[in-house]
């Protein structure tokens, strides 16, 4: 049987190895931590603390404000020291909870005690709505919208994302490898949320002993299925990845929900998993360290709000001068330039690298190669879609379907005039959708 996969792609060098052996290691902040409160798409949350306040673990510190917004809770014991604007991997500033951690770990207590088996759908989803649960692989989407498409009863597929495509990223899968029965768990809890959904966890085969291991646990499970796809990046957008496991296509007008199906990413189900039985919030993540510039890589759990210089530091430090400093992979991650910043909900992973391996020199001229044509998944023409966005055409990038570009990066890691197309572009959707908002 061929295995499932999508059209376009590219094979960047893996580095999974640096990390991928390493099991999962608890991280217990020193310092202040920062907790923004907007760590997701949607409105910021409003502040519900004060200076002064003591504040426990799990306490919520923000309260969402809208539909598309979502709950942000403290992940540590402390005296709320500041509430204002800190830097963010974004590189802008966002209003934020400083908290003097007080190192006591003293929880809220819980009083719901109520069983999954006790619960309705729609108990369910509020419970996830109050944890805070946005989409952990980056995009930040509130998971509780999500869960509630207009068509609810018509979905047919509740996705689990397992590909981790990104090159060195390594968290899903020490997640996958260490807690699979918890990701099971998660999935059925979903599952139960709708009327007739089956769940498929999506992996991709340079992680077949989690494959295996997950296979096993499901074996007597007839609603849920572990699908292996084909390694090649970017194998876990939501595009390439509904497509390579239920041939179903997406285009950008459209949400995976009109295809029937829902995607979530692994830690985003192990945080529905935690709403849900342990009536807890979402307040830390799995985050590797790792690159070539890194003493000791490794996967820590680490507390919302934790500086990532002090994790830096708990990895060994640097044992080279990096070049590069990532939040995220280097495909899609975001290029930062201080470490003095807070892991948030999304922060799936803090990449030294010796040599930026995406871009490596300067740009020069195209040579008409077609290689960008040749590896991407959005089916557009990128060395075209970038002279309409250095032009300022917007109708004509819109035209020639620039906005069916998933912003994955192909283009300029094969590029070899290393042209910066996914830059150009990327910039270029951008002022077209914030046109659309204002009209
Ligand atoms: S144009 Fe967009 S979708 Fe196509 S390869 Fe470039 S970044 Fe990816
Ligand atoms: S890959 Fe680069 S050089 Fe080749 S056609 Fe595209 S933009 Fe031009």
């Amino acid at each position: 049987m061929a295995i499932l996969s999508f059209k376009g792609g590219v094979h960047p060098f893996e580095g999974k190895s640096l990390s991928k052996e390493r099991p999962i290691e608890d991280y217990i902040p020193k310092g202040e931590i920062v907790i923004p409160l907007s760590q997701h798409i949607g409105a910021l949350a409003v502040p519900v603390v004060k200076v002064g306040d003591r504040v426990l673990v799990n306490q919520k510190i923000g309260e969402l404000s809208g539909f598309i917004s979502s709950n942000i809770h403290s992940s540590v014991s402390g005296i709320v020291k500041k509430i204002e604007p800190r830097l963010v991997t974004a590189g802008n500033k966002v209003l934020s909870v400083v908290i003097e951690n007080d190192n006591l770990y003293e929880e809220c207590t819980v009083s719901d005690f109520r069983k999954p088996e006790e619960m309705t759908a729609e108990d369910k989803l509020e419970l996830i709505k109050e944890a805070g649960v946005v989409g952990m692989g980056g995009a930040g989407f509130p998971a509780h919208v999500k869960l509630s498409p207009k068509n609810k009863d018509d979905i047919d597929y509740i996705i689990v994302n397992g590909a981790e495509c990104e090159p060195y990223l390594t968290s899903d899968y020490r997640r996958m490898m260490e807690q699979p029965e918890y990701l099971v768990e998660g999935l059925k809890l979903v599952l139960s949320m709708f009327k007739k959904a089956k769940g498929i966890i999506a992996i991709e085969d340079n992680k077949l002993d989690a494959a295996k291991k997950l296979k096993e646990l499901v074996k007597n499970e007839t609603d849920i299925e572990v699908k292996v796809v084909y390694t090649k990046y970017p194998q876990g957008g939501e595009r390439a990845l509904i497509y390579a496991v239920t041939r179903r296509k997406v285009n950008s007008t459209m949400l995976p929900a009109d295809v029937n199906c829902i995607v979530h990413n692994v830690d985003t189900i192990f945080s529905i998993r935690k709403a849900i039985v342990e009536k807890k919030p979402l307040i830390d993540r799995i985050v590797t360290v790792t690159g070539d510039a890194i003493n000791q890589p490794q996967n820590y759990r680490v507390r919302i709000g934790t500086n990532m210089a002090e994790l830096v530091d708990a990895a060994g430090g640097f044992k080279n001068q990096p070049e590069k400093i990532i939040s995220g992979g280097p495909m899609m991650g975001t290029a930062i330039y201080d470490l003095n910043m807070p892991i948030t909900k999304g922060s799936s992973s803090i990449l030294c690298l010796t040599k930026d391996e995406v871009r490596a020199s300067e740009p020069g001229n195209c040579i008409n190669c077609g290689r960008c044509v040749s590896v991407c998944p959005g089916r557009v023409v990128p060395a075209r879609l970038a002279i309409f966005a250095e032009q300022g055409d917007k109708e004509a990038f819109e035209k020639n379907y620039g906005m069916e570009c998933c912003e994955c990066g192909c283009c300029s890691y094969i590029c070899p005039a290393k042209r910066n197309l996914t830059q150009s572009i990327k910039s270029m959707r951008k002022d077209i959708l914030a046109d659309r908002r204002k009209k």
